[in-house]
């Protein structure tokens, strides 16, 4: 379906519609503003984040790509390291490490998924915590945990942004993530947590799903399985967060056609979470560059 008639479609749903897309061009804006400012007043150096691939997926060379253009919209600087397939767990380690070690490189990405001979968890918790700007590291994910100082996962930082952006309410309600991978469910679960939400996280062995989502006030898609979550699932005024993104079908991992009459509040796809994980990110950069400069001349 063309981007517009998709447009056309939503806009006659019931639902609020939670635009992520305008919101991330807006904090976008902010960013470069910050950025073209620092400059003014003699910063040496724009912030710069490093982004590394692993193979040739062309997907994450797509994702690799968008960071890199959200980077030269919002003044920063992209550094990308590609790295064969044939890229060993301690040869990536080491990549990292080097980057730790450069002063120049303010934040660190490493695109997910890498090859499956990699040990990705070893390879994410090599990125020092300071230039975990994707808060992708056990360490940054414990202290997001413990409500202490970490950026968090992106892309979960990203929907609380949007959740804040619309005045949705947290605190006391019943909120259920669907999925818990490291770096989506599970975060995004405590982030819920930590916001006093009341949270159940469900996975592959969860037993009568479409009861559980049935009590939900809130409930976020981050399965990776199209239209999963089904309309007659959802309980009516309820706010949808929709994580999933399959390009071929150009839908989530919730079945919007036929929830988003009767929730209060969703996030379209394309054009809700996707675009505020990018900002999180250039966020996230942003604020270690200034830290880092902090550390510099404090
Ligand atoms: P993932 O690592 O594959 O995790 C999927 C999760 O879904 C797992 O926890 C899995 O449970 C659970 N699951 C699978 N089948 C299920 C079922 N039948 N019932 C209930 N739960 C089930 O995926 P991910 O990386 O978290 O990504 C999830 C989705 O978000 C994907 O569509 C991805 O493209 C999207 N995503 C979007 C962004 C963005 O920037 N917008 C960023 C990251 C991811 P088990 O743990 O039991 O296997």
């Amino acid at each position: 379906m063309p981007d517009d008639e998709c447009a056309a479609r939503k806009d006659t749903m019931g639902g609020k519609i939670l635009d992520g897309k305008t919101l991330a061009g807006s904090i976008e804006k902010t960013i470069l503003a910050r950025i073209n400012e620092l400059k003014k007043r003699g910063a040496a150096s724009a912030p710069v984040l490093a982004t590394i691939l692993v193979g040739d997926d062309p997907a994450s060379a797509t994702y690799v790509k968008m960071k890199g253009n959200a980077c030269a919209r919002t003044g920063m600087e992209s550094r990308k390291i590609l790295l064969p397939e044939t890229t060993t767990t301690g040869e990536l380690m080491a990549a990292i490490v080097s980057l730790n070690d450069d002063p120049a490189v303010h934040g660190i990405l490493l695109q997910h998924p890498v090859p499956s001979h990699i040990n990705e968890r070893q390879c994410f918790d090599a990125i020092a915590l300071d230039k975990d700007v994707d808060g992708v590291t056990s360490l940054g994910f414990g202290r997001m945990s413990m409500g202490e100082k970490a950026f968090g996962s992106a892309t979960p930082a990203g929907i609380m942004r949007i959740i804040d952006h619309y005045g949705i309410e947290i605190e006391g309600k019943n909120a259920v993530v669907v999925g818990r991978s490291p770096i989506l469910g599970k975060p995004m679960a405590m982030m819920l947590l930590n916001r006093n939400a009341t949270v159940t996280v469900c996975h592959s062995r969860t037993k009568e799903l479409p009861e559980i989502i049935r009590g939900a006030d809130i409930v976020v898609g981050a399965v990776g399985r199209p239209k999963f979550i089904k309309g007659e699932w959802i309980r009516d005024g309820a706010v949808l967060i929709d994580a999933g993104y399959h390009p071929e079908q150009k839908c989530g991992d919730i079945d919007l056609d036929n929830a988003a009459e009767k929730c209060g509040a969703y996030t379209p796809v394309p054009g809700g979470v996707g675009p505020m994980t990018i900002a999180s990110l250039m966020l996230h950069t942003l604020e270690a560059f200034e830290k880092a400069a902090a550390r510099v001349n404090p």
